[in-house]
């Protein structure tokens, strides 16, 4: 299928051109037309398959552009208006729409001056709900967007939804899109919709097979050494690493740091200038590393982030979902990575059977492992790099005093240690075990004695500590090299304080 086989205006095809899109995902290819016959419609498709142009361009093109607003896009947070209302734009341009965007924070009357001259606007629930309750505004527009549906329930913005469509005018063109369809979205659907049509993408097309995801099994003590040396040896261009909570992210992103790498956290109560300052600096590269919330992450788009991490495998399936889809976007590929501790594998095999995915276990490199793997990639440097004349001179120099293999060892000696791999030899379960433990999991399910057991369990001695223990002992050899990295004891007595 072809972006030509929907007869759009010529403006509008050439904008598609100019954002470079060859051809439609499936959730455009599915509900454009649909949207274009004028019937409301619930669409549903993960996270980066192209939803906001799944609404953007047919709206687009049947906008007149001659009556104030006449589209509004409602979205939860302000960086998605903000993303929304520029993919939108981009598409409008060339027809002479103009966009705003409104949220909560910036000054009302250049807002509402910007409302007024405005063919689109994309907005956050709380301002706009306030500009339409104090009548400072009043809209009429044809159509109506509620954008990532299922964010807004998580964010808690059900209540503003409604009062906000008791604003708008009872004719109009309503399009709902969501990653997630959960119970309440539903409802809210049949409320605000009028004879809806739906469009889900069906889980196979749903699961974007651009983004790998692995799991790995580790002691609860070991996630900061698992997470440097995956790091380490995936060798992300850009990541976010996932905690639960604030705290968390807050640790990490002190210790990451301390470690060398550039790094940013993000939480859902940082000050609005200083996240689109830390998203700004992620997406020019200043930083490679964002640790984050949930809730601060959802919805960012940057193309080009490799892996995501989950410190922690999160509560629940939608989570994940949110979670995995800020990689592998725009036809990028993408790894997700979840470190889970040996009593979380029951929620691997619960997320798997929700998203309808399959995660593959691996096991962590060992320090030897991804040492080898850089020396070899310092070697072929080496051999591929051109000499310089200041480089003859300094050897010239040195060969004053020493001969020159030794002059070699000592180079030798200087540029290894910038690939030097920090940290124990291993670090989490072998293949072996975790599919023990993966064979244990199901025959626990359902069962009571095994809900029992994972209570206790988790109570009582902080997660997996003990079994862990015995494992290092069971691997001889290996649990030598428990402690050193120094500062390693360190750390695990932090951790078990949180
Ligand atoms: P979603 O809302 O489903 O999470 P977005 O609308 O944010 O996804 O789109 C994700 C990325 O994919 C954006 O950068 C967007 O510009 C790009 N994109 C959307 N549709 C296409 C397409 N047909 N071809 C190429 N890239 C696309
Ligand atoms: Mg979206």
């Amino acid at each position: 299928m072809t972006f030509q086989e929907f007869n759009f205006k010529d403006t509008l095809n050439q904008a598609i051109n100019d954002a470079g899109f060859k051809e439609p995902s499936p959730v455009q290819a599915n509900s454009i037309p649909i949207i274009l016959e004028g019937h409301d419609i619930i669409a549903q498709a993960q996270t980066g398959t192209g939803k906001t142009a799944a609404f953007g361009l047919p709206v687009i093109q049947m906008m007149s552009g001659n009556k104030g607003v006449e589209a509004l896009v409602i979205v939860p947070t302000r960086e998605l208006a903000m993303q929304v209302s520029d993919e939108l734009f981009r598409f409008g341009k060339t027809a002479g729409l103009k966009t705003a965007t409104v949220y909560g924070g910036a000054a009302y009357n250049k807002q509402i001056e910007r409302i007024n001259q405005a063919n689109i606007i994309v907005a956050t629930p709380g301002r706009l709900q306030d500009l339409l309750k104090s009548k400072r505004i009043t809209l009429n527009p044809s159509f109506v967007i509620l954008d990532e549906a299922d964010e807004m329930l998580d964010m808690g913005f059900l209540d503003e939804i409604k009062n906000i469509f008791t604003f708008l005018p009872a004719e109009r063109q309503t399009l709902m899109f969501s990653a997630t369809m959960p119970k309440q979205i539903k409802i809210l659907a049949e409320q605000i919709l009028n004879s809806p049509k739906s469009v889900t993408i069906t889980k196979s097309e749903r699961t974007n097979t651009d983004i790998t995801q692995k799991f790995y099994v580790v002691a609860d003590y070991e996630r900061d050494d698992a997470l440097l040396r995956l790091i380490d040896y995936k060798n992300p261009n850009k990541c976010i690493i996932f905690c639960r909570m604030k705290k968390e992210v807050d640790r990490l992103s002190s210790y990451m740091t301390s470690q060398g790498f550039k790094v940013a956290a993000l939480h859902g109560d940082m000050e609005q200038k200083q996240r689109e300052h830390t998203i700004r600096s992620f997406k020019q590269g200043l930083v490679e590393i964002f640790i984050a919330t949930d809730v601060a992450a959802r919805g960012l788009d940057v193309n080009d982030v490799s892996h995501v991490f989950n410190y922690h495998i999160p509560f629940d399936s939608e989570s994940y979902v949110h979670r995995i889809g800020r990689t592998g976007r725009a036809g990028n590929k993408g790894e997700a990575i979840t470190l889970v501790s040996p009593n979380e594998l029951r929620t691997i095999k619960r997320i798997e059977k929700d998203v309808g995915t399959t995660m593959v276990s691996e096991v962590i490199p060992t320090r030897q492992e991804v040492q080898s793997r850089k020396d070899g990639d310092l070697l072929s440097k080496i051999v591929q790099t051109e000499v310089t004349p200041a480089a003859i001179d300094m050897v010239k120099t040195l060969q004053h005093d020493l001969d020159i293999v030794a002059i070699a060892h000592l180079l030798a000696a200087i540029v290894q240690k910038e690939v030097d791999v920090k940290g124990k030899d291993i670090i989490g379960l072998g293949q072996e075990e975790i599919e023990k433990l993966i064979e244990r999991a199901k025959n626990q399910r359902g069962g009571d004695s095994g809900n029992r057991n994972r209570r206790g369990r988790g109570r009582g001695r902080g997660g997996s500590g003990g079994s862990s223990r015995g494992r290092s002992g069971d691997r001889g050899q290996r649990s030598g090299n428990r402690g050193e990295r120094s500062g390693n004891r360190d750390r695990n007595h932090r951790q078990n304080r949180n």
